[in-house]
């Protein structure tokens, strides 16, 4: 089959991956590997007169082992695929949801590094076992499972000797066809919580309260701190009747709608609380209403039965947010022209530092006509990422236009507060890394020696 830029091929299994990974060498042909091809808002990198190898005609879950809470798949399996496996099997274990499409695969989304809800939202570092094609058609694992010790390999991310796992995510050094997935139990006592943030002020001393409160564990796993545009744009699309066709949205409007809707606050952040008991779900709750209950009058818990989400689409509807047209019911940003980028800066956990860049994120987009979106995904103990977006209507090209110079004022900006995405989008990046040349004559050595045509993805994340 053909698509804009070339052919795409869906193999149906590992030899046919081999197969076209020989072929592509062969013929000297770019072959880029997708598994869903749902990374909207960052996009698919690809060349001119080149082959897009889909893998969601892969869609095996290969292995599922219930005490030791992992699976192994293939990357045709997607969220929803997963979710509804596990409670077909009344498995007592979740897995983390993302805000993307339900039906983008797992190991699409690690590829990239990509981030998830709960206690394995980092899903990077929940995986082991990695099966890869490597650009000239040979198959390699990592970890035990290169040694053939199949009982170590699904539970052990390395085995002995160098660990190779980090080598096949935001690169082109292969084709994962499989990998295994650890899964977190469900935590018998669950509570929701919420809080709101009225000032940017209010905001940085959360932001140093959470820190706390998760390097000593009393919160665990990653959650989205969502300003007002952000939070709002998955209910409404933009009021352009009420403002008279024009853009960017105005303050006052912006007040109107949400006490339309009854928003509070200008942040809202929200995560689950999960115990194995009721006294240490009591405990964590007053822990955190000590620390959290100082800073923000606005601080609730909720009871819940079954505190982890279906994965959804609900989240996709923000993609709408610019569009004239009315949200479809089966929602496709990329067929629907919703433009949307993604600028993903990594911060250290310290307020003031998050404050700064925040406050610069927000000026930029409202200086280019753009509403400031931003969200904050509390992923680690140490480290934050701070998730802009600017959301257009990419039918109207000088929108587009106008999108990516913000994109690329913002990328240079917290660049230069010596910062930079933990992941990049289609439009911006590689130019502005300049690798030391120790690590880059190794990462060519590497690229040189295991696809010496350069045939896989050229010039995905090479600096
Ligand atoms: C409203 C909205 C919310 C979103 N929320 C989130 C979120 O919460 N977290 C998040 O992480 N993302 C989010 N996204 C971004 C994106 O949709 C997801 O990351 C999604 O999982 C990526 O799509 P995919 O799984 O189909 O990956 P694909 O498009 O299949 O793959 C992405 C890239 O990874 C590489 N790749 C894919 N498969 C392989 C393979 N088998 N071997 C080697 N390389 C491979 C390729 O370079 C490919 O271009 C969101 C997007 C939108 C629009």
């Amino acid at each position: 089959m053909k698509n804009s830029r070339g052919i795409v091929v869906r193999p149906k299994n590992l030899r046919e991956v081999q197969k076209y990974l020989r072929r592509a060498n062969k013929q000297k042909i770019p072959i880029y590997p997708v598994s869903t091809n749902k990374n909207w808002g960052y996009g698919a990198f690809m060349a001119k007169k080149s082959i897009l190898m889909e893998l969601s005609g892969m869609d095996k879950v290969v292995d599922y082992n219930e005490k030791l809470a992992y699976v192994t798949i293939e990357p045709g399996v997607t969220f929803k695929k997963l979710y509804e496996f596990l409670e077909k099997k009344k498995s007592n274990l979740t897995i983390s949801t993302i805000g993307g499409s339900p039906d983008s695969s797992l190991i699409g989304n690690i590829s990239e590094r990509g981030i998830g809800k709960g206690v394995y939202g980092n899903m990077y570092e929940n995986i082991a076992n990695l099966e890869v094609v490597m650009p000239t058609g040979e198959v390699i694992n990592t970890g035990f499972g290169n040694f053939g010790l199949d009982k170590l390999a699904s539970i052990s991310r390395e085995g002995v000797g160098p660990e190779i796992t980090g080598l096949f995510t935001q690169s082109n050094f292969g084709v994962i066809t499989k990998l295994t997935l650890w899964l977190h139990p469900k935590p018998k006592y669950s509570q929701l919580t919420t809080f709101h943030a009225n000032t940017a002020r209010t905001l940085e001393k959360i932001i140093d309260a959470i820190r706390v409160l998760k390097l000593e564990g009393t919160i665990e796993g990653n959650f989205l701190i969502a300003n007002e545009i952000r939070a709002l744009s998955c209910y409404i699309q933009y009021p352009w009747k009420e403002m008279d066709h024009k853009t960017p949205l105005s303050s006052k409007q912006l007040e109107k709608i949400k006490k339309r809707l009854g928003f509070v606050g200008k942040w809202v952040g929200q995560f689950v609380l999960g115990a194995s008991s009721k006294m240490i779900l009591k405990g964590k709750r007053e822990r955190i209403r000590e620390v959290l209950g100082k800073i923000t009058p606005y601080l609730y818990f909720n009871d819940q039965n079954d505190p982890f989400e279906k994965p959804s689409d609900f989240a996709i509807r923000s993609c709408y947010w610019r569009k004239k047209t009315t949200i479809p019911k089966v929602m496709d940003p990329e067929r629907d022209g919703c433009g949307m980028l993604w600028v993903s800066p990594v911060v250290p956990f310290i307020g003031r530092d998050i404050s700064i860049v925040v406050k610069f994120m927000e000026k930029i987009m409202i200086k280019y006509g753009f509403e400031a979106n931003v969200g904050i995904n509390c992923i680690t103990d140490r480290k934050l990422y701070i998730i802009g977006s600017i959301v257009y209507d990419k039918d109207v090209k000088e929108e587009h236009d106008r999108a990516l110079k913000c994109n690329k004022e913002i990328l240079e900006g917290v660049y230069m507060c010596g910062y930079f995405p933990y992941r990049l989008n289609n439009f911006s990046g590689n130019e502005l890394l300049v690798a030391k040349g120790g690590y880059k004559g190794l990462l060519r050595n590497l690229k040189k020696m295991t696809d010496p045509k350069n045939i896989l993805a050229p010039e995905r994340y090479q600096f």
